[in-house]
């Protein structure tokens, strides 16, 4: 695999069986824009242009690019493809109603989260390992910070698992297919946000310890804080058998005794 290979995830998928089954779970329909990110050589945008209203593609590749111009010129010329070359993390996006897409996959956390500010649907093809880590509940052995954040905003599942095979060139790992819906209502409240999805990672890096402990390693609160809310909450716990949710009770709780 060549350095650019790599850096952008350029694994094409080679089989039209599963760019169908993509267009089917991701339930495309007439009406609907539908972002793609990663043109690539355009074997999932041509699926998605013969069943929806319009496409807008994202592709970072200069090269993929105007391969992607000329093999859709007619469909760009009656504005039924929008292509658009750059970064897909810093380009400004148009409205879309639903994204589908083979995405790079040294970008997937930082794109499933540039996405969300628009609420639409998402599908998209990942590492299965980052998807098992997506959807991972409280207690299980695999949950991460990642499942944690992703509960706070998502709603969502694997739709199928993909063997690596069907790329060329073939990737290291097998890939999944996931649909993640954005919920309507987020628990976190927008003055909290950074501060404790940070302090989520933080305390998630020793997962397997109790909560007090990993708290305390935060250095954000003192060992009476912590103590002074051990009666409300099972401190002693293992800090991967609480929700999200819960742990967002808990740092409510000190914050607001300062
Ligand atoms: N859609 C094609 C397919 O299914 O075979 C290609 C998928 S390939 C996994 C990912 C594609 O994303 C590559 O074409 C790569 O050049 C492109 N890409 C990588 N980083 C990108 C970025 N930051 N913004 C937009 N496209 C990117």
């Amino acid at each position: 695999m060549t350095n650019k290979t790599k850096q952008l995830g350029q694994n094409f998928l080679i089989d039209n069986n599963i760019i169908n089954k993509e267009i089917k779970r991701a339930d495309v329909l007439e009406s609907q824009i539908i972002l793609e990110i990663g043109g690539g050589k355009g074997i999932l945008t041509e699926a998605l242009l013969q069943k929806a209203k319009k496409v807008i593609c994202i592709e970072l590749d200069k090269e993929l690019f105007v391969h992607l111009k000329k093999k859709f010129q007619k469909q760009i010329q009656a504005k039924k493809l929008q292509l658009i070359q750059g970064d897909c993390l810093d380009v400004q996006i148009p409205y879309f109603d639903k994204c589908v897409a083979n995405i790079p996959y040294s970008i997937s956390s930082p794109l499933i989260f540039r996405l969300l500010e628009f609420k639409k649907p998402m599908y998209f093809m990942v590492q299965k390992e980052f998807a098992q880590r997506l959807f991972t509940k409280r207690g299980d052995k695999n949950y991460s910070s990642l499942g944690a954040v992703c509960s706070i905003y998502f709603d969502g599942h694997i739709c199928f698992n993909v063997s690596k095979n069907v790329f060329r060139p073939v990737p290291k790992t097998d890939s999944a297919f996931v649909k993640l819906i954005p919920k309507e209502k987020i628990i976190l409240s927008k003055k909290d946000e950074k501060k404790f999805i940070s302090f989520l990672r933080h305390i998630f890096c020793h997962k397997k310890q109790n909560i007090k402990k990993t708290i305390l390693n935060t250095g954000l609160f003192s060992k009476e804080k912590i103590e002074k809310i051990e009666n409300e909450f099972t401190m002693t716990m293992k800090t991967y058998k609480f929700s999200a949710e819960e742990i967002y009770e808990i740092y409510k709780r000190l914050d607001v005794l300062g």
